[in-house]
């Protein structure tokens, strides 16, 4: 069912429109205000979005150039509805991005026949798409099909509430006390239980899905932070962002304003980038990465090891905290490469003024080794594994 987004301030109007596509078989939404229906786009996808230019504080330009310069709402097809029919009115929408508009007062055939036109050319551009792929051999008509399914998937299990933050502490080796957490996602799926990110983030990431579903844990992770600051507990969250994530080209303003919506310091937040990010485009990553930084928030290099092992990159990123990846950890104490590497990695991080986290510490002997070569921080088993939120804050009651 193709879900159209209607955001008009005049209530007889809107709910005229929603009753009459309802009709038609949509799945519609109504927003009562432009700030209503931005938020609405952002969370729902819609199909095609229905939007009065006219409305008090944010009106429907607004609406389109924010919507326009969000990744996740580019290229949603856009009508205005409008009450002037004046030529210029109607170049300023078309100039800003808009796809089409009906001037009111419009017939239900001209309504209907604006958005179907709409959703036969996103079809279109989505199969041109596609076969662009095919030519190149990345994709087959198979898999694009599938793909296809799986963001439905993906989306259908967003919208139904199926994801859940888990939280695993880092704990400071020295103390054993509670540092941080890190937001891990997991999928709570109605039939196959819950299911390991390993086995979907690949697909959200292929999809792109993982900008809406990144968004969602970050919008979570930073509110769940916020509650226990409230309560009295200071700690730091740590979430992932995936290549695609880092890549959006706002995404410091959209990481600016989750932290003003749940109002949590930007200090407090710390965000986890993987090695693969550093050999694209170094200079626009650096940019990317001064820009978060200049938020307050900060970075930290995951899975440090197993990437591309240019240590340059240390020295040129404005990194703050380097997680070694576990795959040093294990064997750490019963073969002599891996606690060389691990010793070295911690004193060269250090002399960098790198903070650094030992992850998938599973035994009291690995944690003696790391409190001995001073590594800062630890996460693994050992301690605990990821938690929900309830069961992380009873281990913050408990002290620990
Ligand atoms: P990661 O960021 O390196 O996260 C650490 C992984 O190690 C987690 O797996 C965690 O559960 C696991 N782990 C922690 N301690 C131990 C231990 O002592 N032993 C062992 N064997 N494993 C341990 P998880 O939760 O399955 O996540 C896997 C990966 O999925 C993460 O690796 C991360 O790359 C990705 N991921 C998870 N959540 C998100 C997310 O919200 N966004 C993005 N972009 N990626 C995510
Ligand atoms: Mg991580
Ligand atoms: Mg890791």
């Amino acid at each position: 069912m193709k879900k159209i987004l209607v955001i008009e301030d005049e209530q007889v109007i809107r709910e005229n429109i929603l009753k009459l596509l309802k009709a038609e078989g949509f799945d519609v939404t109504g927003a009562e205000n432009g700030a209503q229906g931005l938020y609405a786009a952002v969370s729902n996808l819609p199909d095609v979005i229905i939007c009065d230019v006219m409305m008090p504080e944010l009106d429907g330009y607004g609406v389109l150039v924010a919507l326009r310069s969000n990744p996740v709402t580019a290229t949603v097809p856009f009508v205005f509805l409008t009450g002037k029919a004046e030529r210029s009115e109607m170049r300023q929408g078309m100039e800003l991005g808009a796809d089409d508009y009906l001037t009111k007062p419009f017939s239900k055939a001209e309504l209907v026949g604006a958005i179907s036109s709409r959703l036969k050319k996103q079809e279109a551009v989505a199969e041109q798409y596609n076969n662009l792929r095919w030519q190149n051999g990345a994709l087959t008509p198979d898999t694009a099909h599938k793909l296809q399914q799986i963001k439905t998937n993906l989306c259908n299990a967003l919208e139904r509430e199926e994801f859940q933050v888990y939280y695993q502490p880092q704990i400071n080796v020295q103390t054993g006390k509670i540092m941080s957490a890190e937001a891990l996602v997991r999928w709570l799926h109605p039939e196959k239980g819950l299911i390991s990110p390993a086995e979907f983030i690949p697909d959200a990431e292929e999809t792109g899905f993982i900008i809406q579903l990144g968004e969602w844990v970050l919008q979570t992770a930073c509110r769940q932070m916020q509650v226990w600051h409230n309560a009295g507990f200071s700690l730091r969250v740590a979430v992932n962002l995936s290549p695609r994530q880092f890549h959006q080209p706002d995404l410091s303003s959209r990481v600016a304003q989750i932290l003003a919506e749940t109002g949590l310091e930007p200090s407090s937040l710390e965000l986890e980038l993987t090695e693969s990010l550093m050999v694209e485009d170094a200079e626009s990553a650096i940019a990317a990465l001064q820009q978060l930084k200049n938020l307050g928030v900060c970075i930290s290099i995951d899975d440090f090891g197993t990437g591309y092992s240019s240590l340059s990159y240390l020295t040129q990123y404005p990194f703050d905290i380097l997680k070694i990846d576990r795959c040093f950890i294990s064997n750490i104490t019963d073969g002599c490469t891996n606690a060389a590497i691990v010793k070295a990695i911690i004193e060269m991080a250090h002399s960098l003024c790198l903070e650094v986290i030992a992850e998938g510490v599973e035994t009291e002997a690995e944690k003696d080794f790391l409190c001995r070569y001073e590594c800062d921080t630890m996460q693994g088993y050992l301690f605990s594994p990821p938690l929900v939120a309830a069961d992380f804050e009873r281990l913050l009651l408990e002290g620990k």
